[in-house]
């Protein structure tokens, strides 16, 4: 049976570190859905739409890595996809706690379901989205966190509005939630 695994985030934006984990999952498993919580009631900072495609455009040349949209729970999502294996990136203790009270609860609720964690190298220990996500919208330079890919061009610190529809391509135009 194909192996296939979830990587479930936000990922507002994603970072290398998220690149990171997946790269490395890549050899574990057959295939890797990246799947973007769509969570209406929760606002994030770059649309869908961008957030999803900046991803993609990371993943473009590997055929066993996938990103697709889901607004509920992931483990209906693993059901849908025929999936058995969540996967989580750990940093530190509190990510630890925080992964774990979820794992178990996902066990709970689908009780096939595995979740599999692996510990980030060193070096992307202090990466998170919230701080990148910071650092883009105070007009600073993120790119040395942001796969290599993801360009800075265009980036307009504090433009809020239009955000949904605009054409531009690159992370830095915020969305307007
Ligand atoms: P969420 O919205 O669930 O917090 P994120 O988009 O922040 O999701 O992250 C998704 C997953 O990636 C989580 O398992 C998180 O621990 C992991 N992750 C985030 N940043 C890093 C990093 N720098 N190194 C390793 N794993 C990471």
């Amino acid at each position: 049976m194909e192996k296939i695994a979830i990587f479930p985030g936000s990922f507002d934006p994603f970072t290398i570190g998220h690149e990171s984990i997946v790269r490395r999952a890549a050899g574990i498993f057959d295939r890797i859905i990246i799947m973007v919580g769509h969570n209406t009631n929760k606002k994030s900072y770059f649309p869908l739409e961008k957030r999803v495609k900046w991803i993609r455009e990371v993943f473009e040349f590997d055929n066993n890595i996938s990103v697709e949209v889901h607004d509920g729970l992931t483990v209906d999502f693993c059901k849908k996809v025929g999936a058995r294996y969540i996967l989580r990136g750990l940093r530190t203790s509190a990510d630890f706690e925080f992964e774990r009270a979820i794992a178990q609860v996902n066990k709970q609720m689908y009780p096939e379901i595995e979740t599999v964690f692996l510990l980030t190298i060193p070096e992307h220990t202090p990466v998170n989205s919230t701080i990148v996500r910071d650092i883009i919208m105070h007009g600073g330079d993120a790119s040395r966190f942001l796969p290599r890919n993801f360009t800075m061009n265009g980036f307009k610190p504090g433009i809020t509005e239009q955000s949904e529809t605009d054409s531009t391509d690159t992370p830095g135009t915020p969305s307007k939630q």
